[in-house]
Protein backbone atom coordinates (compact mmCIF):
# COMPACT_ATOMS: atom_id res chain seq x y z
CA UNK A 1 0.00 0.00 0.00
CA UNK A 2 0.85 3.44 -1.18
CA UNK A 3 1.73 6.35 1.85
CA UNK A 4 -1.63 7.85 -0.55
CA UNK A 5 -3.60 4.83 -0.02
CA UNK A 6 -3.46 4.40 3.57
CA UNK A 7 -4.34 8.29 3.83
CA UNK A 8 -8.19 6.66 3.33
CA UNK A 9 -10.53 9.39 3.44
CA UNK A 10 -8.82 12.26 5.28
CA UNK A 11 -7.27 14.82 2.70
CA UNK A 12 -4.64 17.44 3.71
CA UNK A 13 -5.32 20.67 2.78
CA UNK A 14 -2.59 22.30 4.32
CA UNK A 15 -0.75 23.47 1.10
CA UNK A 16 -4.58 25.01 0.28
CA UNK A 17 -5.25 27.33 3.16
CA UNK A 18 -5.21 30.67 2.93
CA UNK A 19 -4.80 30.99 -0.67
CA UNK A 20 -7.70 31.11 -2.88
CA UNK A 21 -7.31 30.44 -6.47
CA UNK A 22 -4.70 27.36 -5.85
CA UNK A 23 -6.22 23.74 -6.49
CA UNK A 24 -5.03 20.25 -6.11
CA UNK A 25 -6.26 17.31 -7.61
CA UNK A 26 -6.81 14.24 -6.12
CA UNK A 27 -7.04 10.94 -7.47
CA UNK A 28 -7.51 7.92 -5.52
CA UNK A 29 -8.91 4.85 -4.59
CA UNK A 30 -9.73 3.85 -1.27
CA UNK A 31 -11.88 0.76 0.28
CA UNK A 32 -15.22 1.79 0.20
CA UNK A 33 -16.46 1.69 4.39
CA UNK A 34 -19.04 -0.13 5.86
CA UNK A 35 -23.00 1.84 5.58
CA UNK A 36 -22.97 3.45 2.54
CA UNK A 37 -26.05 2.00 2.13
CA UNK A 38 -29.79 2.31 1.43
CA UNK A 39 -32.33 -0.52 2.25
CA UNK A 40 -32.36 -2.61 -0.70
CA UNK A 41 -28.94 -1.63 -2.30
CA UNK A 42 -25.50 0.00 -0.93
CA UNK A 43 -22.16 0.57 -2.06
CA UNK A 44 -20.22 -2.97 -1.89
CA UNK A 45 -18.59 -2.16 1.67
CA UNK A 46 -14.31 -3.01 0.87
CA UNK A 47 -14.76 -2.76 -2.78
CA UNK A 48 -13.31 0.12 -5.02
CA UNK A 49 -13.88 3.85 -4.33
CA UNK A 50 -12.58 5.66 -6.75
CA UNK A 51 -12.17 9.54 -6.10
CA UNK A 52 -11.04 11.86 -8.95
CA UNK A 53 -11.75 15.61 -7.20
CA UNK A 54 -10.83 18.85 -7.23
CA UNK A 55 -9.79 20.78 -5.00
CA UNK A 56 -9.43 24.33 -4.54
CA UNK A 57 -8.91 26.86 -2.09
CA UNK A 58 -11.90 29.47 -1.59
CA UNK A 59 -12.53 32.46 0.35
CA UNK A 60 -14.44 30.69 2.76
CA UNK A 61 -12.33 27.60 2.66
CA UNK A 62 -11.82 24.69 0.29
CA UNK A 63 -14.25 24.08 -2.21
CA UNK A 64 -14.56 20.33 -3.19
CA UNK A 65 -16.01 19.14 -6.87
CA UNK A 66 -15.73 16.06 -8.94
CA UNK A 67 -16.90 12.60 -8.81
CA UNK A 68 -16.51 9.65 -6.70
CA UNK A 69 -17.43 5.77 -8.75
CA UNK A 70 -18.12 2.67 -6.96
CA UNK A 71 -20.24 -0.86 -7.25
CA UNK A 72 -23.56 -0.85 -6.02
CA UNK A 73 -24.79 -4.29 -5.06
CA UNK A 74 -28.07 -5.44 -3.77
CA UNK A 75 -31.65 -6.74 -4.35
CA UNK A 76 -34.33 -5.72 -7.14
CA UNK A 77 -37.15 -4.52 -5.33
CA UNK A 78 -39.84 -6.28 -7.86
CA UNK A 79 -37.98 -9.87 -8.29
CA UNK A 80 -35.45 -9.61 -5.49
CA UNK A 81 -32.99 -10.91 -8.03
CA UNK A 82 -29.61 -10.05 -6.50
CA UNK A 83 -28.28 -6.95 -8.80
CA UNK A 84 -24.72 -5.21 -9.35
CA UNK A 85 -23.70 -2.15 -11.22
CA UNK A 86 -21.09 0.64 -11.35
CA UNK A 87 -22.37 4.10 -9.81
CA UNK A 88 -20.63 7.40 -10.54
CA UNK A 89 -21.92 10.10 -8.19
CA UNK A 90 -21.15 14.02 -8.91
CA UNK A 91 -20.15 16.04 -5.94
CA UNK A 92 -19.84 19.77 -4.72
CA UNK A 93 -19.49 20.52 -1.20
CA UNK A 94 -17.96 23.39 0.66
CA UNK A 95 -15.39 22.85 3.45
CA UNK A 96 -14.85 26.04 5.50
CA UNK A 97 -12.43 27.14 8.18
CA UNK A 98 -13.43 26.49 11.94
CA UNK A 99 -14.97 29.93 13.15
CA UNK A 100 -14.78 31.44 9.98
CA UNK A 101 -18.89 31.83 9.51
CA UNK A 102 -20.37 32.72 5.99
CA UNK A 103 -21.98 35.93 6.46
CA UNK A 104 -22.03 35.56 10.24
CA UNK A 105 -25.05 32.74 9.33
CA UNK A 106 -25.42 30.44 12.12
CA UNK A 107 -23.95 27.20 11.65
CA UNK A 108 -26.51 25.00 9.74
CA UNK A 109 -26.73 21.10 9.14
CA UNK A 110 -25.11 21.22 5.58
CA UNK A 111 -21.53 22.80 6.62
CA UNK A 112 -18.49 21.02 6.69
CA UNK A 113 -15.67 22.18 8.43
CA UNK A 114 -12.17 21.83 7.75
CA UNK A 115 -10.52 20.00 10.98
CA UNK A 116 -8.03 21.83 13.17
CA UNK A 117 -5.74 20.14 12.21
CA UNK A 118 -5.86 21.16 8.29
CA UNK A 119 -7.41 17.88 7.05
CA UNK A 120 -10.73 16.93 5.41
CA UNK A 121 -12.65 14.11 6.42
CA UNK A 122 -14.69 12.77 3.20
CA UNK A 123 -15.78 9.96 4.66
CA UNK A 124 -19.11 11.70 6.57
CA UNK A 125 -19.68 13.88 3.17
CA UNK A 126 -19.30 10.82 0.54
CA UNK A 127 -21.45 8.92 2.75
CA UNK A 128 -24.57 11.13 2.73
CA UNK A 129 -24.17 12.20 -1.03
CA UNK A 130 -23.70 8.84 -1.96
CA UNK A 131 -26.19 7.38 -0.49
CA UNK A 132 -28.96 10.10 -1.43
CA UNK A 133 -28.42 8.96 -4.68
CA UNK A 134 -29.18 5.22 -4.52
CA UNK A 135 -32.11 4.00 -5.46
CA UNK A 136 -35.21 3.26 -3.49
CA UNK A 137 -37.02 0.78 -5.60
CA UNK A 138 -33.87 -0.49 -7.33
CA UNK A 139 -34.69 -3.27 -10.20
CA UNK A 140 -32.73 -5.62 -12.26
CA UNK A 141 -34.31 -3.59 -15.65
CA UNK A 142 -36.69 -1.07 -16.16
CA UNK A 143 -39.36 -3.65 -16.98
CA UNK A 144 -38.86 -6.25 -14.68
CA UNK A 145 -42.30 -8.22 -14.00
CA UNK A 146 -41.38 -8.93 -10.82
CA UNK A 147 -43.41 -11.78 -8.53
CA UNK A 148 -46.65 -12.48 -9.03
CA UNK A 149 -48.64 -10.93 -6.08
CA UNK A 150 -50.81 -14.07 -5.31
CA UNK A 151 -48.35 -16.39 -4.89
CA UNK A 152 -44.76 -15.09 -5.41
CA UNK A 153 -44.16 -17.19 -8.65
CA UNK A 154 -41.41 -15.09 -10.49
CA UNK A 155 -43.04 -13.45 -13.91
CA UNK A 156 -39.92 -13.51 -15.87
CA UNK A 157 -40.20 -17.98 -15.81
CA UNK A 158 -43.82 -17.73 -17.30
CA UNK A 159 -45.52 -14.50 -18.86
CA UNK A 160 -48.58 -16.14 -18.98
CA UNK A 161 -48.84 -17.67 -15.22
CA UNK A 162 -52.28 -16.35 -13.86
CA UNK A 163 -54.78 -17.26 -11.44
CA UNK A 164 -57.88 -18.27 -11.64
CA UNK A 165 -60.02 -15.28 -10.98
CA UNK A 166 -63.90 -14.61 -10.68
CA UNK A 167 -65.18 -10.88 -10.77
CA UNK A 168 -66.28 -9.87 -7.68
CA UNK A 169 -69.66 -9.14 -9.20
CA UNK A 170 -69.80 -12.22 -10.39
CA UNK A 171 -68.48 -14.14 -7.23
CA UNK A 172 -71.24 -12.44 -5.53
CA UNK A 173 -74.02 -13.72 -8.14
CA UNK A 174 -73.02 -17.06 -7.41
CA UNK A 175 -73.43 -16.84 -3.88
CA UNK A 176 -76.77 -15.82 -4.53
CA UNK A 177 -77.99 -18.47 -7.02
CA UNK A 178 -76.18 -21.12 -4.45
CA UNK A 179 -78.61 -19.87 -1.84
CA UNK A 180 -81.31 -19.84 -4.32
CA UNK A 181 -80.96 -23.27 -5.21
CA UNK A 182 -80.08 -25.04 -1.92
CA UNK A 183 -81.83 -22.39 0.82
CA UNK A 184 -80.58 -25.41 4.01
CA UNK A 185 -77.20 -24.93 2.79
CA UNK A 186 -76.43 -20.91 3.57
CA UNK A 187 -74.98 -21.78 7.32
CA UNK A 188 -73.55 -25.26 6.69
CA UNK A 189 -70.35 -26.46 4.15
CA UNK A 190 -69.81 -22.56 2.32
CA UNK A 191 -67.94 -20.36 5.02
ZN1 LIG B 1 -36.11 -7.80 -11.08
ZN1 LIG C 1 -49.17 -16.81 -8.84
Amino acid sequence: MSAEQDAGLSVDVRELGGKPGTQEHLDRTVATPADFSAVLVGFREGGALHLDLRLESVHEGVLLTGTASAEVSGQCSRCLDAIGYSAAVDLMQLFTHPGREVDGEAEDEDERLIGEDLTIDLEPVLRDLMVSTLPFQPVCREDCPGLCSQCGFRMEDDPEHAHEQIDPRWAALADLADGLNDPEDASGERS
